[in-house]
This record gives structure tokens, C-alpha cells and sequence, in this order.
């Protein structure tokens, strides 16, 4: 069995734009949060207009954290030597209809099946960022 842990510190951050920094300031909350424009659709990953309908009335909306996961692939060759492997990255479908990639942690690896039901939980890298990963809910 080969347990999925959080990615130890010294790995890659994002860095937060103007456009991001809602999503990164409640991740350090322990909120995650998505833009949702006036007719009801999430925005993910942040755009300056819905790309369904062009509405430029987006609002930083709270969500459950709570989705499924859609798709998944299964990495043992990273980026940088920095990160752990294997490592499962994730396409999560949230229940609010919106889709978002992170890595599923906290579960044996043996274990992770499409249609998993997952919920988000932080990891603190940083004073500035805190990264939104998946565990089995
Ligand atoms: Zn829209």
C-alpha cells in the first residue's frame, strides 16, 4: 500500500495575481471559495468574464469543498525533484457543478477510484499560501 500524504514544503507555490488573490485569501481561511457570475455559473479557473455567458458580474462565492472525482492521473516522474511520488493529481467535480485540479491526499493510493467522494482540506506552505488538496470524504 502506498499512503498519499501533503507535498512537504520547498515545492513550487503559486503566486497569487490580482485576479487569484480572492481564491488564495480564503484558502489561508480554510475556505474555498470560486467566482460565480450573475447568472449562476462558476468561474473556475478566475477569468475576468463567465466563459459561458461573457458576464463581467463575478462574485467570490464560500463552497462546500465537497465533490467527487472526475478524473485522475497518477504521477512518478515530477516536475522537480522537490515533490514526493507518487502522487495522485486530481480533476474534482464539486457539488456546486464547477471542476478544479489538486492532488488527492490522506488515502491509500491502492484506494483512489473515479467517482470517489472527496472534500477539500488546507495545507499550510506558507504565510501567504495555503493549498487546497482532496481527501476522501
Ligand atoms: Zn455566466
Amino acid at each position: 500500500m502506498t499512503w498519499l500524504a501533503a507535498q512537504p514544503q520547498g515545492i513550487p507555490l503559486p503566486k497569487p495575481s490580482e485576479l487569484s488573490a480572492p481564491h488564495w485569501e480564503a484558502a489561508k481561511n480554510g475556505e474555498l471559495r470560486v467566482q460565480r457570475c450573475e447568472n449562476g455559473h462558476y468561474v473556475f479557473i478566475p477569468l475576468p468574464a463567465c466563459n459561458y455567458c461573457w458576464s463581467t458580474k463575478l462574485e467570490w462565492v464560500k463552497t462546500s469543498g465537497k465533490g467527487t472525482l472526475y478524473s485522475m492521473s497518477i504521477v512518478y516522474r515530477p516536475q522537480t525533484p522537490a515533490f514526493q511520488i507518487p502522487y495522485v493529481v486530481g480533476i474534482m467535480e464539486m457539488e456546486e457543478g464547477w471542476f478544479i485540479m489538486s492532488n488527492v491526499i490522506n488515502a491509500e493510493l491502492e484506494n483512489v477510484k473515479i467517482g470517489m467522494p472527496l472534500k477539500v482540506t488546507f495545507t499550510k506552505m506558507s504565510d501567504d499560501i495555503a493549498l487546497p488538496y482532496f481527501e476522501p470524504a
